[in-house]
């Protein structure tokens, strides 16, 4: 009788969780760890979802970010379609538009050459189909100044576009995904688990490999994937890897908001730099952000700094503050706040190789080229960089680990 192979997936975010469906799918018995009581507790189930095709990378005009996320973008509505045996759902129905901030790294020409060079790079994409909408006939178009002005305060905005790129509801593929988790016997979910190190006999990570948690040893194990987002580069530590790049880790917050009633505000995102955005779901269920009153917390250590959580008085001056910001941009945000039936303020870490401050065009966080799979042996370690590329990565692991 064959030996079925034993994976580890360290962190039950969407990265670990797309890798231990498809690993045991392929076969394989898998632990999947998270200190957290329940998968998906952090950042893949409070982000905005946006499926990126590259537009808020025009700070790259190298293109190279664009090209690094947008087999990710174009892949992920099959991929996650497969991982829970359904049709996808919880997609914006309309287009982005894209607002250019006075303030912007990047200059409205930039922007405009950047989009139509994008432009080109998605629609002759075999894969373009396959994105949550058809974009391989896609049209990006500037928004004339009646049009603009009937979104967006001139004041505080030079320009915008209509751009193909859509956002799905991470609240709702984080519910199926914890379905199909729980459906598949091959994964065994070892939950409230904080992982601390791993450990192997063979420096050079070829042999079998032992996970250490706060409760005890476990293990040989065939192949271990850190997929631990923010808690990644420590437990990298204990097997000697470490990223050369500089690095930091930002908590965020934003609102996830139900209205009342049907509201008509577009998803829009003010770019480039550290503004705001929204994102209408369905006409009741929003995104809305700004980005420097929902920053908490930047580091630049091994481990994330403390984040001082709001208590219930800042939590609502930070809602204030943010629909008061965006609100200066885009006035119509305020009808989402005006109808708001339930208010969310959550959030989760980004950690991103690359330092520095959004608002200015030096910093290299407006790259983001630097992300996916490392392996070293039998150990893998995946900076996700990107919720949209996440299945897409997590097939190639599970491909790499089942092609032995
Ligand atoms: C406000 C916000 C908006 C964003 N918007 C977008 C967007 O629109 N589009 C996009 O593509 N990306 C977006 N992102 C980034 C995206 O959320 C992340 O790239 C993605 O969710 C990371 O997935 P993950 O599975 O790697 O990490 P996570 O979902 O954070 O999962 C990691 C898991 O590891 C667990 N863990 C950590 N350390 C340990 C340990 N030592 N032991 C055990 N368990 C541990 C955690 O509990 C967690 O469950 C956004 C992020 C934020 C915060």
């Amino acid at each position: 009788m064959v030996k079925r192979r034993r994976i580890a997936v360290l962190g039950a975010g969407i990265m670990g969780s797309a890798t231990a469906l498809f690993v045991a799918r392929d076969g394989a018995e898998v632990v999947l760890y998270d200190a957290a009581a329940e998968p998906f507790t952090g950042a893949s189930r409070w982000n905005e979802g946006k499926i990126h095709l590259g537009f808020l990378y025009a700070g790259d005009p190298s293109l190279r970010t664009a090209r690094r996320i947008l087999p990710g973008g174009l892949a992920f509505r099959p991929l996650v379609e497969e991982l829970i045996g359904d049709r996808l759902e919880g997609i914006t129905e309309t287009e982005d538009l894209v607002l250019m901030h006075r303030e912007s790294v990047v200059s409205l020409d930039s922007a405009r050459t950047y989009f139509e060079s994008l432009g080109n790079l998605i629609r002759s994409h075999p894969a373009a189909a396959d994105y949550l909408v058809d974009v391989s006939n896609a049209p990006m178009r500037e928004l004339a100044p009646t049009e603009l002005e009937a979104v967006a305060d001139p004041e505080f905005v030079t320009g915008g576009f209509t751009v193909p790129e859509r956002s799905v509801s991470t609240r709702w593929v984080a519910d199926r995904l914890v379905a199909a988790l729980s459906a598949e016997p091959g994964i065994e979910l070892r939950t409230s688990t904080r992982v601390l190190g791993v450990r192997s006999d063979d420096p050079s990570l070829r042999g079998r490999l032992v996970v250490i948690t706060d409760s005890g040893e476990d293990g040989p194990f065939d192949h271990v994937v850190n997929a631990l987002w923010e808690g990644r580069p420590r437990i990298d530590s204990t097997v000697g890897i470490t990223q050369k790049d500089e690095w930091s880790y930002r908590y965020r917050l934003a609102l996830f908001i139900r209205t009342g009633r049907p509201v008509d505000v577009p998803s829009a995102v003010v770019c480039t730099g550290p503004f705001g955005d929204i994102k209408n779901y369905n006409g009741r269920d929003f995104y809305v952000s700004w980005y420097p009153t929902g920053l908490l917390a930047v580091g630049t250590d091994l481990d994330p700094p403390p984040v001082p959580l709001p208590n219930p008085t800042e939590r609502d001056e930070i809602i204030g503050e943010v629909f008061a910001q965006l609100g200066q941009v885009i006035p119509s945000v305020g009808e989402i706040f005006e109808h708001a039936e339930e208010v969310r303020l959550e959030g989760g870490w980004v950690y991103a190789v690359g330092s520095g401050d959004l608002g200015d065009p030096e910093s290299t966080l407006h790259r983001r080229d630097r992300i996916g799979i490392k392996r070293t042996g039998s150990y893998f370690s995946v900076d996700t960089g990107k919720y949209s590329i996440a299945p897409w990565l997590a097939r190639r692991v599970a491909d790499s680990i089942s092609r032995e």
